[in-house]
């Protein structure tokens, strides 16, 4: 029986619920009257308070998927881009991934880490490899990361996965700093992800990789990932750790699109209901080519077509939520979907263990074929000649607004006084700092000019001063 506030798997993502949603969604995925009162329910209402949206059930959101009269879809991509302007302006949250190690006991078939893959080198970071590795990423400049991992108790346990964490924050190099650690290893207990917590980590993140119970069940044969229920209810553990930042996702190309996206707005629901508070981010991967990894295996694969209505979907419907696009992708698809509502993209992306101390980009422990393999500085330029922000940003966590409290400044309409000021700081760092002369010119020219777009005279004031001792050689100043 479907219940979205139960803490048992089968009843928050219940099958019967998200057919019968399918169901609905086909009978009326013609019905004008109403897809234009569910877009009309979506759209953003500007009050003295600030903006809001009041975002979509999984039923509705369903019904716009189904839809494919062109006027009416023209309109969703139209409603994503107001969502996303009105939310997240025009800044564009960078990150990368730092692969820890590659051991695995899992049997996920779509993934080249696999237990039985025995021709793919295994590979852990030391300690020292580590700092290796944090050393070269903010050498481009990053600040943000995304740590991934294999799952295996003996090579890959809590602890080791702590001290990594403990490395990374400790590494201080030149001007550069890691400033938010996101944590993307495998389902755990509620101890281990309050440990996880304790060691200062942002988002935690958990790709369900497919909802449908039934293919999860083939999918991961064998090994722990192998229970549905504890990887579905890992979130729930998680928030009782205390990790009120959780991030979700699907693996597209596994199952039928509409069940995931289904599923993947009742996970939603379910974090609502039972925490009060929905994902901080979702994030949006399709299966890539990989060493052992045929995607034309998998019979789901979705046009870059429908990929894009996807994301502008999951804007409307949870428009306070993040959402992740990563190097998986390619330029041109990157493009089209950053327009549609992705806040967070990765750049200059290595996904094999150690890959960012190698001089050429590795492919023996690789996870998966990097589609944009552009340098971070090639990544920012890209960004900002599309009038973008750059942002690497990280304050959110660090002055404690996490969870509901992130979701009331976005709610509140505080966030341009506050987020676009720190994106500006901190591209700022950037351009001083890894930059190009040329970006640096570009970037310089664009963050005089969105000064200009700080409401509070107050705020305008004091970001100037910051940029002008940011040019002097402070770091580090936030709201
Ligand atoms: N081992 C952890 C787990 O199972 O959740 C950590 C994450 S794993 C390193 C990161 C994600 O990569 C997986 O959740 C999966 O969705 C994705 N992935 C695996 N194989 C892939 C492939 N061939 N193409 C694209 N993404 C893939």
């Amino acid at each position: 029986m479907y219940d979205p506030k139960s803490l048992c798997a089968d009843e928050f993502i219940d099958d019967g619920e998200i057919r019968e949603t399918l169901a609905y969604a086909d009978a009326n995925k013609d019905n004008i009257e109403l897809i234009d009162s569910i877009l009309e329910k979506a759209r953003p209402r500007r009050t003295d308070k600030g903006t809001f949206c009041t975002g979509l059930t999984h039923r509705e959101a369903s019904v716009l998927l189904a839809c494919d009269i062109p006027e009416k879809v023209q309109q969703m991509y139209d409603l994503a881009e107001e969502i996303k302007k009105a939310f997240y302006g025009n800044r564009i949250v960078m990150f990368a991934p730092l692969y820890l190690s590659n051991y695995c006991v899992n049997g996920c078939l779509y993934c080249p880490y696999h237990m039985k893959n025995k021709h793919i080198a295994r590979k852990k970071l030391t300690q020292e490899e580590v700092a290796k590795e944090v050393i070269a990423l903010q050498d481009m400049g990053h600040k943000r990361l995304a740590i991934e991992a294999g799952e295996d108790p003996v090579n890959n346990p809590i602890e080791y996965i702590l001290d990594c964490i403990n490395t990374i924050y400790s590494i201080k190099h030149k001007n550069g700093a890691i400033r938010r650690v996101n944590v993307n290893i495998a389902a755990t207990t509620v101890e281990n992800y309050r440990k996880l917590k304790d060691a200062g980590i942002g988002t935690y993140i958990l790709f369900q990789e497919t909802y449908h119970k039934e293919s999860y069940l083939k999918l991961h044969p064998t090994g722990p990932k192998h229970d549905y229920n504890y990887h579905t209810e890992a979130m729930d553990r998680a928030m009782e750790g205390g990790i009120d930042d959780v991030g979700l996702g699907v693996l597209f190309g596994l199952e039928l699109y509409r069940y995931e996206f289904a599923g993947l707005l009742m996970h939603a629901e379910h974090l609502e209901a039972v925490h009060g508070v929905g994902p901080h981010t979702i994030s949006v991967p399709r299966v890539k080519r990989a060493d052992d990894i045929d995607p034309s295996q998998f019979d789901n694969g979705i046009s870059d077509e429908i990929f894009a209505k996807i994301c502008a979907l999951i804007r409307i419907a949870v428009p306070y939520t993040g959402m992740i696009i990563s190097t998986r992708e390619s330029q041109a698809v990157r493009e089209k979907v950053i327009r549609l509502g992705v806040s967070q993209i990765s750049g200059a992306s290595r996904t094999s263990v150690g890959g960012y101390t190698d001089e050429d980009r590795p492919h023996d422990t690789e996870q998966f074929d990097v589609s944009d393999q552009r340098t971070l500085d090639e990544v920012v330029c890209w960004l900002m000649d599309m009038g973008y922000i750059p942002s690497f940003c990280t304050a959110c966590y660090r002055e404690g607004r996490t969870g509901d409290r992130f979701m009331s400044l976005c709610k509140s309409g505080q966030i341009q006084n506050c987020c676009h000021p720190n994106a500006l700081m901190t591209l700022k760092e950037f351009l001083m700092d890894y930059a190009s002369q040329h970006t640096r010119e570009i970037g310089d020219k664009l963050i005089e000019k969105e000064i200009d777009n700080i409401p509070s005279p107050k705020v305008r004031e004091i970001v100037i001063k910051n940029l002008k001792e940011i040019a002097e050689g402070s770091r580090d100043f936030r709201f």
